[in-house]
């Protein structure tokens, strides 16, 4: 309850089966009337709210009359894009008529995957909550094919967790939380509210991808509780299927939350100072390199040197003069752009590179100190 009231952003995954009439295949109005009562009483309290929504194959496939039973590909992606616009159309009239924008963003694989895209998408993001918009999400499953897709919007959740640096992450589906077995077919199985560690005794529980368990999705929340743990978010799986799902949760229903060790501000730092190689180094003067210790982001002002051949979003070391490692960071222009803008005033960039990029070469939030 506590970490759903101390987060300051949350993303909350709704699945199809509690967005879509299954016989009508009708979008549960009044569902989404509880979900946005909840949605703006979240942000009532402080707390930033972006949505990834399941549930345009579901809309699309009853729009165009397409039977029962699995969907060929080109049929899926093309139920996607008729559902799509009724799902956003959905959100937009019911937090419209509360006084809220909605923002649609569809995504693939590659916006997460691909750092410079990476930074792309959580620049906008940031920008789109900063302006009281609400961000409902889903996988562009129209241009998406089985290659580049991420297939499930469990884990699609759990990179937007990670990309948007929120810090609890919730999945509301028709489960009330994780179990030593499928309870469908165990009488024996325990409901476990708390899991602070992913051991091998918990992966074995969520049973393999294929069996009746993981139809529930199990297998799949599982990846995106390692997701959202690793990026330093807490991840609560509950029941969505009551009128007031997120109220719910903060009111004590049964639910499992797996519990994160660090915050997503560290477990970022620690991503990018421990995880990414390095493809280049920037060299910085004193004046600079005092900047960056009192917390302030990267300008190209203070830079002497560039070396490597770096793309946007790249991490790179920073050096201060004599080549000592004192930070590393994402890199917001490529080589030979930031090559150009060295030394210069960020006034001076759009001048320079012929368009209005970024003030600072790294930004203080994609930037660790590292030296010992
Ligand atoms: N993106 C799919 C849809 O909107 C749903 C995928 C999922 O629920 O995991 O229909």
């Amino acid at each position: 309850m506590t970490r759903l009231a101390q987060a300051k952003r949350v993303v909350i995954k709704i699945g199809s089966t509690l967005l879509v009439d299954r016989d009508t295949g009708r979008l549960r109005q009044s569902w989404l009337e509880g979900l946005a009562d909840d949605l703006i009483d979240l942000r009532r309290d402080g707390t930033e709210v972006l949505v990834v929504s399941s549930g345009a194959i579901a809309l699309g496939r009853a729009a165009l009359g397409l039977p029962e039973g699995p969907l060929k590909l080109d049929q899926a992606q093309a139920a996607a894009a008729v559902g799509q616009i009724v799902l956003a159309g959905a959100y937009r009239d019911t937090l419209g008529a509360r006084d809220a924008s909605t923002a649609q963003v569809l995504l693939t694989l590659g916006d997460t995957e691909e750092r410079r895209r990476y930074l792309n998408a959580r620049n906008t993001i940031n920008t789109l909550l900063r302006l009281g918009a609400i961000p409902v999400i889903n996988e562009n499953d129209t241009v998406a094919t089985a290659e580049i897709r991420y297939g499930d919007n469990d884990r699609l959740a759990a990179r937007v967790c990670s990309m948007a640096s929120a810090d609890c992450l919730v999945l509301l589906s028709d489960v009330d939380g994780f179990y030593t077995a499928a309870p469908e077919a165990d009488a024996k199985a325990r409901h476990i509210p708390e899991i602070n560690r992913i051991t091998p005794e918990i992966e074995a529980m969520a049973g393999d991808a294929g069996t009746e368990h993981s139809t529930g999705g199990m297998v799949t929340k599982l990846a995106a509780a390692r997701i959202a743990r690793g990026a330093g978010a807490h991840m609560v799986i509950a029941d969505g299927k009551t009128d007031r799902p997120i109220s719910a949760i903060a009111n004590g229903a049964r639910c499992t939350w797996f519990v994160a060790g660090d915050t997503p501000a560290a477990a970022r730092k620690k991503w990018i100072a421990a995880s990414l190689e390095p493809h280049g180094s920037i060299t910085i003067d004193a004046g600079a390199a005092t900047a960056l210790g009192k917390g302030n982001s990267l300008l190209p002002a203070g830079v002497v040197a560039i070396a490597g051949k770096f793309n946007r979003g790249d991490a790179v070391i920073v050096c201060s003069i004599g080549d000592r490692e004192i930070a590393r960071g994402l890199v917001a222009y490529d080589h030979s752009d930031a090559a150009a803008i060295s030394g210069r005033k960020s006034g001076e960039i759009a001048a320079i590179l012929g368009y209005p990029g970024r003030s600072a070469l790294i930004h203080r939030d994609d930037l660790v100190l590292t030296e010992s």
